[in-house]
């Protein structure tokens, strides 16, 4: 017989007892456990786009690319793309397998065990997910629990002596901007600073794209197809940097990880893009009514975002337990996203979907409410 490997024993001492990331359940395992039928779902969960891929990338996803040759490694055609829409030079640019791969390429890069990572919670989760795969010293900022706004003194600090900072603007999941004197100070702590605009389409601050590309700044914007052009599926993403970063992650970074069905539906979409922002704008749209809806009943108060979702805090009414308002919520086939994190044991996130689905959550949440009514826990 031959000898086992034991796979505790050779785990690297960074991933001992540690935690992985906390995605979300794909939505026809969640509708077969709460035994409701996939069409009746409400997917607001995910800070998906509601209405999926533009008609080009849908047209260039059919077909004119071969499937069977592998992607161009230097990214040459997206990258033109990319830089034409922005006006920003191509060097400047690095795409992805979405905006999770340039945050591992961050990390794979520019991080050593113990380098320490700032964040300010809560905020997105692959940050931390990479900070404990590459052993790195998390440091948290934490924002304060009244508004979700960021403690820019106790950020400007935890940077000093720092390898970098990620701040996503909007944040996920508070929905608020990085304010730009915090961005100024920070970038003047000498720690890189990674923005993360996955959201910033549906916002109404200024991309600081321009600024990344111009190389005046150690400062990284990453961006995302996934939520503006509706094609999470797809996984393509990118970021702006100054060219001396651009180099090492194109020397760095998988060779092929834009793929090609990716890549054509990504250059689809940029000639799509102002069909995309309008359908933005209606997301943004449809968040204040949803906004509105939730301030006008009696059980959610939402957060103000400029993101495609809400972070809602639950009345007291409802009780203190937001994992039982997600499974009243999916029971009625309303998914909404319910985070682990203690600070938000009394919140849920939700994304903004059609006109239908904002009915949908407002009359669920109704039900929901009448029912959770009765069990809050008086602590
Ligand atoms: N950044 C933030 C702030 C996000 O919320 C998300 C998606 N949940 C991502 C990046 C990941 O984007 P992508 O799908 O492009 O990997």
């Amino acid at each position: 017989m031959s000898a086992r490997f034991d796979v505790d024993a050779a785990l690297r001492p960074a991933l001992r007892g540690m935690e992985g990331y906390e995605p979300i359940e794909p939505p026809e395992e969640a509708a077969a456990r709460y035994g409701v039928v996939p069409e009746d779902v409400v997917k607001v969960d995910g800070n998906e786009n509601p209405y999926g891929p533009s008609p080009r990338a849908l047209k260039a996803l059919a077909g004119g690319y071969e499937a069977h040759r592998y992607p161009d490694p230097d990214q040459r055609r997206l990258r033109a793309a990319l830089a034409a829409r922005h006006h920003i030079p191509e060097s400047s640019i690095v795409a992805g397998a979405g905006a999770d791969e340039l945050i591992d390429l961050v990390f794979r890069v520019f991080v050593d065990p113990g380098d320490r990572v700032v964040i300010a919670s809560p905020t997105f989760g692959m940050y931390g997910f990479g900070a404990r795969l590459y052993g790195a010293t998390l440091v948290d900022a934490p924002r304060d629990e009244a508004e979700w706004s960021i403690d820019a003194d106790a950020l400007v600090d935890a940077a000093e002596g720092a390898k970098m900072v990620f701040v996503p603007s909007p944040n996920n999941p508070t929905g608020g901007l990085l304010p730009r004197d915090v961005c100024e100070r920070l970038l003047a702590s000498g720690a890189l600073l990674v923005v993360d605009e996955a959201y910033i389409e549906f916002a109404h601050g200024e991309s600081l794209v321009p600024l990344a590309a111009s190389g005046n700044a150690s400062l990284i914007v990453l961006r995302t197809f996934s939520k503006w052009a509706g094609l999470a599926g797809l996984r393509v993403g990118y970021g702006v940097m100054p060219r001396p970063i651009a180099d090492a992650f194109m020397q760095w970074k998988q060779p092929y990880g834009v793929n090609l069905a990716a890549e054509a539906a990504a250059i689809a979409s940029i000639e799509d893009a102002s069909l995309l922002d309008e359908r933005a704008c209606e997301i943004a749209g449809e968040r204040g009514r949803l906004e509105a809806g939730l301030r006008d009943g009696e059980w959610l108060d939402p957060a103000p975002s400029e993101a495609n979702f809400l972070l809602c805090r639950m009345s007291d009414r409802l009780g203190g337990d937001g994992a039982a308002l997600r499974e009243a919520l999916a029971r009625r086939g309303v998914f909404v996203r319910f985070f682990s994190d203690p600070r938000l044991r009394r919140h849920v996130r939700i994304s903004v979907g059609r006109p239908t689905d904002t009915d949908r959550v407002l009359a669920a949440l109704e039900e929901a409410g009448r029912e959770l009514e009765g069990t809050r826990d008086d602590e």
